[in-house]
């Protein structure tokens, strides 16, 4: 599918971990970061099953950078393969029970506050900041900022505020990040379970992708200063929340796959070379028509400059729900 490959740097750290988190260890604002600055893992060391992969975004201080967190071409054809085979099992359920798939979606929201102390620095971000959350993602995900209406709304049933210096920050793919998730998630396959607290090494967030069976690492992490009204500048809109929301119904990064095969698996979203930073204007990174799709929730922009998902991810949001997390 013209992936590029080995984009995936495995981060070990001594630790049990079983994501993988992708990171750009050095990148200039604005300067599409070449495969070299990314370490090439040994294949087998990619050889977890798909579902278990992470996404993540970074940013670090005044510049932001992201880690291109592309899923090699094994992966996304294990993603793809499983979400067929789930949706055949779905049919074949409902031909057989009677269940029907749904056309809308409330999302219910459990936050869990992972905080170092009672101080703002430690974590401790007033509920304002959650309640301003959970209004953008219902503007961006109803379509009121400009894109395309999807099937999604969201609504808060809990904060969980959680002093633990011990998940503080929290460490993508630690056995911390683990034991959190473990003692904290609540709900079924449909809840969104969000962790917020200081994420380490400049991350804005990550997330999980569906899966068949249920297990703890279900959700999505986003940095606490990133949600609208945080301290997380060009980042602090709310849009992680949204992006990495995105992942957690199974969207690819608008980037994903380059400018050749099928890309993202969506049909309406221009093909793009790479992610485009901050808000370049008139990017057009492939011969195939359309301009880069960098107001896309999914690519890697300012918060500032993405404002819509398509008609063709939301279908794939829907698609995969019905797939994996409905009833
Ligand atoms: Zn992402």
């Amino acid at each position: 599918m013209g992936l590029r490959p080995n984009l995936l740097t495995r981060r070990t750290a001594g630790v049990a971990s079983t994501t993988l988190a992708l990171l750009l260890s050095t990148a200039a604002v604005g300067v599409v970061p070449a495969a070299s600055a990314f370490s090439a893992a040994p294949a087998e060391s990619c050889a977890e099953p798909a579902d278990v992969h992470s996404d993540a975004r970074v940013k670090a201080g005044a510049h932001a950078k992201h880690e291109p967190n592309e899923l090699t071409v094994a992966q996304v054809r294990e993603r793809e393969a499983d979400l067929s085979s789930a949706l055949r099992e779905r049919a074949n359920y409902r031909a057989g029970a009677g269940a029907g798939t749904l056309a809308t979606v409330t999302v219910p929201v459990v936050v869990h506050v992972i905080q170092e102390n009672s101080t703002r620095a430690g974590g401790n971000i007033p509920d304002s900041l959650i309640t301003s959350q959970i209004t953008v993602l219902n503007q961006a995900y109803s379509g009121a900022t400009g894109g395309a209406a999807t099937a999604f709304s969201f609504q808060l049933q809990k904060i969980n505020r959680v002093t633990n210096p011990a998940w503080y920050p929290i460490v993508s793919g630690s056995s911390a990040e683990r034991s959190m998730k473990t003692s904290l998630r609540e709900g079924g396959k449909n809840t969104l379970n969000m962790y917020l607290g200081e994420l380490s090494d400049g991350l804005l967030g990550w997330a999980t992708f569906p899966k068949k069976a249920l297990d703890k690492m279900d959700g999505v992490v986003v940095l606490s200063e990133s949600l609208p009204g945080g301290t997380a500048t060009n980042y602090n809109q709310g849009d992680t929340g949204t992006h990495e929301i995105g992942h957690w119904l199974n969207l690819y990064h608008t980037f994903q796959g380059g400018c050749s095969g099928s890309g993202d698996g969506v049909s309406d979203t221009p093909a793009e070379a790479s992610p485009a930073y901050q808000c370049p204007t008139g990017r057009d990174t492939c011969t195939a028509t359309g301009l880069d799709p960098i107001t896309n929730f999914m690519d890697y922009t300012y918060d500032s400059c993405m404002h819509q998902f398509t008609t063709g991810q939301a279908s794939r949001m829907l698609t995969a729900w019905n797939a994996y997390r409905a009833a």
